[in-house]
Parts: C-alpha cells; sequence; structure tokens
C-alpha cells in the first residue's frame, strides 16, 4: 500500500493510504502573506477523515469545509466537536475522543489516539530553533497565568520577520476563522497501515511515558513554542525537543511541522539553513539513524509502502 504525504502548512497534512484520504489538522486557508500552500479547503474534493490535534484556530479551521464538502469524519477533542457543531458540521460526522480510543478507517487501516499536551503557551518560547530556553520550572497554574500575564505568553518573543504581513488583516483573519481559546485537551494519533505507522501530533508536547511505547515507523513532529515534556516547560531547544521525540519513538523517518512562517507578522520561518543544521546536528547525537524527510508544500511525498 502506497502511504504518502502532503504537507499544507502549519501542522496541516494530508495523508494518503492506498484510497484512504485522511487530512491531519485542516487548518489551510491563511492570511494572503502567508506562502501558499497550493490548495485551499474549498478545493478539497476527497477526504475520508479529519484527525484534529487539538482545537486552536490554526489546527481545526477548514474542517468546517472539509466534512461537509466531502462527508468526511472528524476525530478530535469534545472541544473540537462542539466548535465543528456550531459551525454546522453534522452530528453524524464528529467521533468525538480524548485517549484510549482505536477507530477504524478502511479495511486495512486503523487509528490509535492518545492524550498529549500542548506547547506552554503560558511562557511562550524562542523562534530560534537553536535557542536554549530555561525557567519557569514547576510554577503552578496560578503562578503561570502570573507568568502570561507579565510576558504576553503565546508563542513568544516576537517574530524576526515581523512587520512583514499587514497586523490588521491578521487581526480580521482571526476573528473569523473557528476555533477555540482553549486546546480541548491536545491529542496525538498513531494511524496504522500494513506498510508501517504514523505518529502525528501538532503541537510541541508530550508525555514521554505514552510516546515511548509507540515504536513509530514515521513520526511528524511540531517544531514551535516553548515545548512541553510531561507538563513542564522544556529546559532546552526546539531542535532539542525534536532530538528528544526522535528518542522517545525511534522512528525510521521524521517530519516536522507547524514551523513555516504560517500567519506573518506573527510568526516567520523557522526552517531557516541554520536552523535545519542545528536539527540535523541534535538528530546525529541523539538518534543518528533517522532520516528527516524536509518536505516541500502538497508534493506528494511517499513515506511508506
Ligand atoms: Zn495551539
Amino acid at each position: 500500500m502506497a502511504v504518502t504525504l502532503d504537507w499544507l502548512g502549519c501542522a496541516t497534512f494530508r495523508l494518503t493510504a492506498g484510497d484512504l484520504v485522511i487530512f491531519l489538522d485542516a487548518y489551510i486557508d491563511r492570511v494572503s502573506s502567508a506562502p501558499l500552500v497550493g490548495l485551499t479547503a474549498a478545493e478539497v474534493t476527497r477526504a475520508d477523515y479529519v484527525l484534529v490535534g487539538h482545537s486552536h484556530f490554526d489546527h481545526i479551521a477548514g474542517a468546517e469545509v472539509i466534512a461537509p464538502r466531502t462527508g468526511a469524519k472528524v476525530i478530535g477533542s469534545n472541544e473540537t466537536a462542539r466548535v465543528l457543531r456550531e459551525a454546522g458540521v453534522a452530528e453524524g460526522q464528529l467521533l468525538a475522543a480524548q485517549g484510549g480510543e482505536r477507530f477504524r478507517l478502511s479495511p486495512e487501516v486503523t487509528v490509535r489516539v492518545f492524550p498529549s499536551l500542548h506547547s506552554c503557551i503560558w511562557v511562550g518560547g524562542s523562534w530560534d530553533v537553536a535557542k536554549v530556553v530555561t525557567g519557569h520550572y514547576g510554577l503552578t497554574e496560578a503562578e503561570r497565568a502570573a507568568v502570561r500575564a507579565e510576558t504576553g505568553g503565546g508563542i513568544g518573543e516576537r517574530a524576526r520577520g515581523a512587520g512583514a504581513g499587514d497586523p490588521e488583516e491578521m487581526r480580521e483573519h482571526m476573528r473569523g476563522t473557528i476555533g477555540s481559546r482553549e486546546t480541548g485537551g491536545a491529542l496525538a494519533f498513531l494511524i496504522e497501515t500494513p506498510d508501517g505507522s504514523v505518529f502525528y501530533h501538532d503541537t510541541s508536547g508530550v508525555w514521554t511515558g505514552v510516546a515511548s511505547t509507540l515504536r513509530p515507523d514515521v513520526a511528524i513532529v511540531a517544531m514551535a513554542g516553548r515545548p512541553n515534556i510531561d507538563g513542564e516547560p522544556i529546559q532546552g531547544s526546539l531542535a532539542q525537543f525534536v532530538g528528544r521525540m526522535a528518542d522517545l519513538l525511534r522512528p525510521r523517518r521524521l517530519v516536522l511541522g507547524h514551523h513555516d512562517n504560517w500567519m506573518p507578522p506573527m510568526t516567520t520561518d523557522m526552517a531557516t539553513p541554520e536552523a535545519m543544521a542545528a536539527v540535523r546536528e541534535e538528530l546525529g547525537r541523539v538518534a543518528p539513524r533517522v532520516e528527516l524527510l524536509a518536505l516541500g508544500f502538497n508534493d506528494g511525498t511517499r513515506i511508506l509502502g
């Protein structure tokens, strides 16, 4: 069975396994200054499932377009189901999950759902993939809220490319795009095909005890913000987070997500040559047999089979 992967920007991918078409997140329609990904949500004519990692707009949006057009079923948290229900998606297309479920997607393909973690948006991280960030360890929720009030939280320091997009268009985009202020509880997925398995999460967080049991053939790892390891902010860099994920999951191949310039001027392209060199160096140190695949947008990369 040929298994191919198209990156559609941010943490959105289209995974095809034989005749089965699975969207991983659905956020494709972006601000005009974000790079074009070669597809809009309204142009999607085939989808059997949409797996939504969490309920923030830059992950869930687009599912309310794709599901009615294609009849695809959406697997996501209760919050994801609530947002899509309110956006008009039919109840019969919403499959709520919280981790612990296994769904059959076709006679040969299943998906297992696992609880996961969102990156630490209460403190933010660095756009520099190689930069080691420390501190903010062991805080309570009230203390984290105070950090957020003081620093602005969000996704961290201003992007290097700040100013390259239109802030007003960005605000308008966020107002007009479905999504929740809550994560809804981040989920991770393991898609199992006869030719191997694919791990997917869409934000830089991990329960190490969960990930270390999975052993996928291909891992899609989010690289953005301040990574969350077992409920605490990483004491290290984004490149080190990718290395940690590779060490836990031991995939043959690794694909990055969430690292493009998905919403200028707030974001910047994190896949600079220096950043990718830092990721390769870290992988070489901790998981030297892992092959890092660099996907272009919508390029149908064969990952298995
Ligand atoms: Zn998010």
